[in-house]
Order: C-alpha cells, then sequence, then structure tokens
C-alpha cells in the first residue's frame, strides 16, 4: 500500500545561530520542522549558522543540540551527539559539513560564478560614504536605496580591483519585477521591486551573509521545505532571487506565527531584564550588587530598556532580588522541572490544531510525540499570532506528571535533581525517589515542586522548625496525649528492624490498636515530630525516607520543644 502523504524526498531542516540558548519558539519550529519531515517520512536536518563569529560560540552550540536532544527532537544529518545511548546526526548524504563556519570555500565559488554571470557585483563604496548617503536621503526624505554606483564600475575592472584585494562588499543585482512567496501558511505574498535595493551577500571581512549562506545551503543539502518562524518572511523574497540568480529550485515556504506574551508584547530574552530592572527600581539597589558586573555597566544597563545582562549575571541578579524571572529559553524550563513531552505538546499547538475531537465532542488538545508525527500538516497551522499561556502549559505539566509511572517519575525526578538540585539528588537516590513518587508525584506541579514536598528530608535533625499551631494541636491538646502517644512509640521504633513504609504503617496500627485509640491519634504527633508541620506525604513514606535514626532523633527534639511549649502556655 502506499500512502500519499509519504514523500521520502522530503528534507526539512533548522538551522539555530548558536548565538545563545535555545529560545522556545526556536524549539517549536524545530519540533514542526520534525514533525513534518516524520509525517512525511523524509528526513530531519540539523545546520549550525555559526557565519556571526563574534556572537557564535561553541558552549552555545552544544546547549542547543543538547535541549534539542532533551525534547526528543532527533535530527537525521547534522552535527553528531551522543545522547541517551543514541547517536544523533551525522552525514549519510554526503551534504556537509554541518556548520557554515566551514563552508566558506563553497559559498565563495557561487559568489565568484554570480559576480562572473553579472548578476552580483562587488561595490568599492566605504561605510562612511554609503552612512553619509544614507543621511541625505533621510534628510531628504526620500527614502534610502543603494544606487548601484558598483554597477558602474565595468565588468572586467570590478574583477581586477577584487582580486586585488581592495575591500568591498558583493551585493546581488536585484530583478526589477515583483517576487511572489507561495507560502504553505499564509498564502501568497507579492513584494514589488521598490521594496528592495541590491542587498549584501557578501561583507567586508570576507563573510557571507545569512541570505546567501541559506539559499547555497538549503539548494545542497536538498532541503525541500523550509518552515521558520514569520520573522524571516521579509527575507524570502530576496531569498527567491537569490535561487533564481543560481539557478537553484525553490523550496516550499511555511512562515510560522510568532509567539507572543498574554499582554501582546513579544516573547524574548529581553522578558527576563525587563522583570529584573523593574524588581532593582522597586528595592531601590543603585550598585551593583555582582562581582562580575560594573556599577557604571549596572547603571547603563538599568537606563536601557534594550540593554541585557548575561544569563549567569541575570540569574545570580535574580537571586539577589528574590525573584523567579520568566522562563524564555528551553533551559529555563528544563531547570524548572517541566517535562519535555508536556512542554513538546504545547509547543505544538503554538499555531497548530490537530484539528481532532476527543471522544466526548472536546477539542484534542493532549497528543504525544507520536501522534504529531503522524498528524501533523501545514493546514492545520494558523496565520495569526500565537499566545503563550504558561497556565495552560503549567496544567500539561501536572498531568504529565501525574500520568507518569512511579518509575519513570523516579528517573526524571532523580536526573532533574542530579542536574539541578544537587543537594536533592544526594539526599535520595532514584530508590528512595521512587519510594517517594507516588505521594510526591500527585502534589507537584513541576519536578522543582517536589523539593517543598520533601523539604523536611533535607533539613538536619536539629534544625527541624515546628510549627506552633500542628504542634499544640497534635501533641499538646487534650491533657499532652499525643505526646504520650509519640513517646510509646518512640520504644515501638526503637525495636523495629524493617523500616519500610509497610512496616511503619502496620506497627502505626497495632500500636493504635493496643491503645485503644484511632490510628490518627498516633499517627499525626509522629507527622508533626519528623517533619515539623502538619502536612507531608503518607506517613510511612515519610517516616521510611528519614531513616529510623532520623526518626528517633526527631522524635526526641520534638519532645523538647513541646516541654519548652508547654511550660510557656
Ligand atoms: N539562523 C537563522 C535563525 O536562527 C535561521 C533562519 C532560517 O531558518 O532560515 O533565525
Amino acid at each position: 500500500m502506499t500512502d500519499s502523504t509519504k514523500n521520502t524526498d522530503t528534507i526539512t531542516r533548522f538551522a539555530p545561530s548558536p548565538t545563545g540558548h535555545l529560545h522556545i519558539g526556536g524549539a517549536r519550529t524545530a519540533l514542526l520542522c520534525w514533525a513534518f519531515a516524520r509525517k512525511a517520512g523524509g528526513k530531519f536536518v540539523l545546520r549550525i549558522e555559526d557565519t556571526d563569529q563574534t556572537r557564535s560560540s561553541e558552549s552555545s552550540m552544544l546547549g542547543i543540540l543538547e535541549d534539542l536532544a532533551w525534547l526528543g527532537i532527533e535530527w537525521d544529518e547534522g552535527p553528531t551527539l551522543e545522547y541517551d545511548g543514541k547517536t544523533l546526526g551525522g552525514d549519510p548524504r554526503g551534504v556537509g559539513p554541518f556548520f557554515q563556519a566551514q563552508r566558506l570555500d563553497l559559498y565563495n565559488a557561487h559568489i565568484r560564478q554570480l559576480i562572473e554571470e553579472g548578476k552580483a557585483y562587488p561595490a568599492f563604496e566605504s561605510p562612511e560614504e554609503l552612512e553619509a548617503r544614507r543621511k541625505e536621503a533621510i534628510a531628504a526624505k526620500t527614502g534610502y536605496k543603494y544606487n548601484r554606483a558598483g554597477l558602474e564600475v565595468p565588468l572586467a575592472d570590478r574583477i581586477a580591483r577584487m582580486d586585488a584585494g581592495e575591500p568591498h562588499v558583493v551585493r546581488l543585482k536585484m530583478p526589477d519585477e515583483p517576487i511572489t512567496v507561495y507560502d504553505e501558511i499564509l498564502g501568497e505574498v507579492t513584494v514589488g521591486p521598490e521594496e528592495f535595493d541590491d542587498f549584501i551577500i557578501r561583507k567586508r571581512d570576507g563573510f557571507p551573509t545569512y541570505h546567501l549562506a541559506v539559499v547555497v545551503d538549503d539548494a545542497l543539502m536538498g532541503v525541500t521545505h523550509v518552515l521558520r518562524g514569520q520573522e524571516h518572511l521579509i527575507n524570502t523574497p530576496r531569498h527567491i532571487a537569490l535561487q533564481q540568480a543560481l539557478g537553484f529550485d525553490t523550496p516550499s515556504y511555511g512562515h510560522m506565527p510568532l509567539i507572543f506574551n498574554p499582554d501582546g508584547s513579544k516573547m524574548s530574552k529581553r522578558d527576563k531584564d525587563k522583570l529584573a530592572k523593574k524588581a532593582v527600581k522597586e528595592q531601590k539597589i543603585e550598585a551593583s550588587p555582582m562581582d562580575s558586573v560594573s556599577d557604571e555597566d549596572f547603571a547603563a544597563w538599568l537606563k536601557d530598556k534594550t540593554r541585557q545582562l548575561a544569563s549567569d549575571d541575570l540569574i545570580a541578579l535574580a537571586k539577589v532580588l528574590g525573584i523567579t524571572l520568566p522562563e524564555i529559553d528551553v533551559e529555563d524550563f528544563r531547570a524548572a522541572g517541566y517535562l519535555p513531552g508536556a512542554l513538546n505538546n504545547y509547543l505544538a499547538l503554538l499555531g497548530w490544531n490537530p484539528k481532532t475531537k476527543n471522544e466526548d465532542g472536546t477539542d484534542l488538545e493532549h497528543f504525544d510525540m507520536d501522534y504529531l508525527a503522524s498528524h501533523f500538516t501545514m493546514g492545520g497551522m494558523s496565520k495569526g499570532q500565537s499566545k503563550f499561556d504558561r497556565v495552560k502549559l503549567l496544567s500539561f505539566n501536572s498531568d504529565a506528571i501525574v500520568a507518569l509511572t512511579d518509575e519513570d517519575f523516579a528517573k526524571l525526578w532523580h536526573q532533574w535533581a542530579a542536574q539541578y538540585d544537587k543537594p536533592l539528588a544526594q539526599r535520595f537516590d532514584e530508590a528512595a525517589m521512587l519510594t517517594l513518587a507516588p505521594a510526591v508525584k500527585t502534589r507537584c506541579k513541576t519536578l522543582a515542586d517536589g523539593r517543598g514536598v520533601v523539604g523536611f528530608a533535607l533539613m538536619a535533625d536539629g534544625a527541624i522548625v515546628y510549627d506552633g499551631k500542628a504542634v499544640h494541636k497534635a501533641l499538646i491538646k487534650g491533657d499532652k496525649k499525643g505526646l504520650e502517644l509519640l513517646i510509646g512509640f518512640k520504644a515501638v521504633v526503637e525495636g523495629m528492624d524493617d523500616f519500610s513504609p509497610e512496616a511503619i504503617e502496620a506497627a502505626v496500627k497495632d500500636y493504635a490498636e493496643s491503645q485503644g485509640v484511632g490510628m490518627g491519634k498516633v499517627a499525626q504527633p509522629l507527622r508533626v515530630a519528623a517533619t515539623g508541620g502538619a502536612v507531608s506525604p503518607p506517613l510511612g513514606q515519610t517516616l521510611a525516607i528519614l531513616g529510623k535514626k532520623s526518626v528517633l532523633a526527631r522524635i526526641g527534639g520534638c519532645e523538647e520543644s513541646v516541654y519548652l511549649m508547654a511550660n510557656k502556655e
């Protein structure tokens, strides 16, 4: 049987610039490129656009690879990464390298071809000359457009001057007709020649511009579908002009809606700085509280809306300010304890609608990567903006956490803690987390919330702070009956060899029966003694996790607090 939706020649690509962390919008683009390729049975390529040498870094590149792998957005071709026992990427078709900085010869060969064919030309004006002309045009209110002075130099002279090393840029000679983009999401978009000028395809420093590199790479890598954010729509007519000049086919384009905050502002990394600036002003902090940022730089950052601090500095500052920065990058969501499945599910819905009903007639919203890979179509994409609803994402995440098996929860929680909460990972190994899983899972919306549920176990025995109200209610009220039962049960604990949750529950039950009281009358004083408060996971798990020695120490510590408190009353 052949499936008419399959086109194994389909090749999509995600082409991040490694100038920072992977933004959540980039992850959405990558996810849908991946889904489109999977649906067609084609290939998904990852290409690193690192021609901006001053802003690109190896650590950003590795971070992006890691984030994609963590999300499960696995690329078939591209830089290789070993992840979770798998090798991602590779170059089976021999179309690499996948780093643009390693492809300069290829770009230059294509630029040379364009120049020799008279389709592109070196232009020798200095940046100062161009700037002066731009200023004149602005003053005269005529609108600035490059005047093609470079074209006045005869072809042979142009090439000779260029080859002699005279500083220049290379510009593409744009056609004088309109260019139409047939966009699979937005429909036809036509741009007239008055909107273009002969844009630069190679800069004075000898590096190709993004436009040239992207067009050459898409063609040489056989990319059939370019799915990217709407911010690139403005570039597409230029890319089409370049494809025509180079004799390349034009791939299909789909420009995805931009992601906005609920208040309508664009969701950007600057949101973090914005919140931090507001808190600095409210808290009237004048000097830089960070060693790594000078007072001058701090003041300049505070004054300028567009200025951003480095990621680590922002995190340090947020700590000082006692604020939580909004999650913007995939890394932020990972650190905050989101599950990749929930994040992917939510991201897919940002701009895409599966247009499918659940059995109860509601819209299908919850699905996994397999569903996405077998159902994604560009027809389900919306043209308008996408709003990032954090409340909805959080509810997706808590649903996903509850749905995990205890084993999977313990594994993911431990992996998370090993990276983002080392004291927690040291305190509980995966087996201990498995014991806690049933109780913690239902009480947390993110993996990070788990710490709050088991915080009592992370404190030193002597450092428990007893909640006065809880102590009074469970231990003092009613002639200190609770305290009496607690002390009685201490002897039971001392004699226990098996300190598993089940053995503890059974011992509490037997002891309560022997004393002729309900189980709660024994359990609650114990809970307060062990945790300091009246709420904790089920008692058996709570005590088992602490271990016998710690439970005994805490019962002792609690007794003392009760005497002190009772004496005051
Ligand atoms: N490097 C570009 C970016 O990160 C890719 C744009 C494209 O997909 O063509 O925005």
